[in-house]
């Protein structure tokens, strides 16, 4: 099987992987669902934002012509005929030597060219007095020039973050249209494994892969469908996988099974079912992992120890779960620290070392988190990110400069 499936590096794994995945199909929901989701159709306006010529500032509407000799010594007088609030409109023309008293984006009264903020003018009775000439528009706000009507404001593929979200109040769309999200079926596998309120017995361990799986697809914008554990045999695992196919996954993601030994039964029932495609990295954690699909549905099996199949979801279902969702941008930002720790090791493989993070003196240190064995769940618990040590390194030595994957950066675009 070795010869037949080499060892490939993570660009070339995460190449084959996604070669098999595209945006999901649209869907029309309420804009409030539709955070972080990417849209599926160019936003375009249908009028105007603002819709009229409106004052930037709380002051008096006024005729330039009533103020261009205005000075100090002789400042003009205008007699305040209105009160005008946010939300109403003045239809009457202003006339020459009036003047009206206007709130922040009330829309300009007819006539009105510019306005005098409240701070500038001296209040006499029912009249203002105004010291100097205004520029025809000072203070107004154009209609139109935040947004024009027929203009794309928002390009289909573009991520809806909050500030896009009340972009499509303004223009007065309750929904948008956005691709769907995946539904990712999730299936840990190993006679060893029980559930969480299972009662513990000898030999036993508890799924945590299947908790991590799921939150990890929830966190990245997919639907985890849970389908539990599956004993070590062939016969078990595909009824569990026939039935993620019946729930209508659009990707299935298992875990354990997937390396050498007599019980690995992943790679059998993709190679008896469907097709694989390939199943090592060259990376540690995480080198044994089977990639292929099922009636046409990618199944990716990720290694069994908990660190493992965390490192290998970022690095391969995150990925293809961000591509079915409509994103572009796949890359977690990568950040330079200082890697404090000495590192000894001797394969060829990428290691992705958890480490916790220190800023000191504008620099980034970072801290190994204790025992790197891909069994250790506090690793990943203690960890701010991923310390990256390409594969032609076999070794490095205290404070030396490395790449660390952030795991907790907000996913945009
Ligand atoms: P495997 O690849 O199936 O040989 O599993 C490798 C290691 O990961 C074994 O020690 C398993 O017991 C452990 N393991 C497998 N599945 C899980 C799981 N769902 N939760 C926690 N540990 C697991
Ligand atoms: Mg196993």
């Amino acid at each position: 099987m070795n010869e037949v499936y080499p060892m490939l590096s993570v660009e070339e794994a995460r190449r084959r992987i996604l070669e098999h995945f595209q945006p999901l199909e649209p869907e029309r929901i309420p804009i409030m669902e539709a955070l972080d989701r990417v849209l599926a159709e160019d936003v375009v306006a249908e009028m105007d934002i603002p819709p009229l010529p409106n004052t930037a500032m709380d002051g008096y509407a006024m005729r330039v012509a009533d103020v261009a000799e205005a000075s100090p010594e002789k400042p003009a007088r205008l007699k305040v005929v209105a009160d005008l609030a946010a939300g109403y409109v003045l239809e009457e023309p202003i006339q020459p030597g009036t003047a009206v008293r206007i709130m922040t984006g009330a829309p300009i009264p007819p006539g009105a060219e510019a306005v005098v903020p409240f701070e500038n003018v001296e209040v006499d009775g029912d009249e203002v007095l105004v010291f100097k000439p205004y520029a025809t528009w000072k203070n107004i706000r154009h209609a139109g020039e935040d947004v024009k009507a027929g203009q794309v404001v928002l390009p289909k593929g573009k991520t809806l973050r909050p500030q896009e979200i009340g972009m499509l109040a303004a223009l007065g769309r309750p929904t948008a249209l956005v691709h769907r999200r995946p539904r990712v079926a999730v299936l840990s596998t190993g006679d060893e494994v029980i559930d969480i309120t299972d009662p513990w017995q000898p030999g036993k361990i508890r799924d945590a892969n299947g908790y991590t799986v799921s939150a990890l697809i929830r966190k990245y914008g997919g639907v985890p469908i849970r389908m539990g554990i599956a004993p070590d045999t062939i016969e078990a695992l595909t009824d569990k996988i026939r039935e993620a196919l019946d729930a209508g996954a659009d990707f299935i993601l298992t875990s354990g099974g997937v390396s050498m030994g007599d019980f690995d039964v992943v790679k059998k029932v993709l190679a008896k079912e469907g097709e694989m495609h390939f199943w090592r990295a060259r990376m540690k954690p995480g080198k044994p992992m089977a990639f292929g699909e099922i009636q046409g549905v990618p199944l990716l099996g990720l290694p069994g120890n908990p660190v493992s199949s965390t490192i290998s979801f970022e690095l391969f279902a995150r990925p293809a779960i961000l591509t079915m969702l409509g994103k572009k941008k796949l890359e977690k930002p990568l950040i330079d620290a200082i890697l404090v720790d000495a590192v000894k090791r001797k394969d060829n493989r990428r290691h992705y070392l958890r480490v916790w993070l220190e800023e000191k003196d504008g620099q980034t240190y970072a801290h190994l988190t204790g025992d790197q064995g891909s069994g250790i769940l506090l690793s990943m618990v203690q960890a701010d990110g991923l310390a990256i040590i390409s594969e032609d390194l076999n070794s490095t030595p205290p404070n030396f400069p490395v790449k660390v994957m952030i795991l907790d950066w907000p996913e945009v675009a």
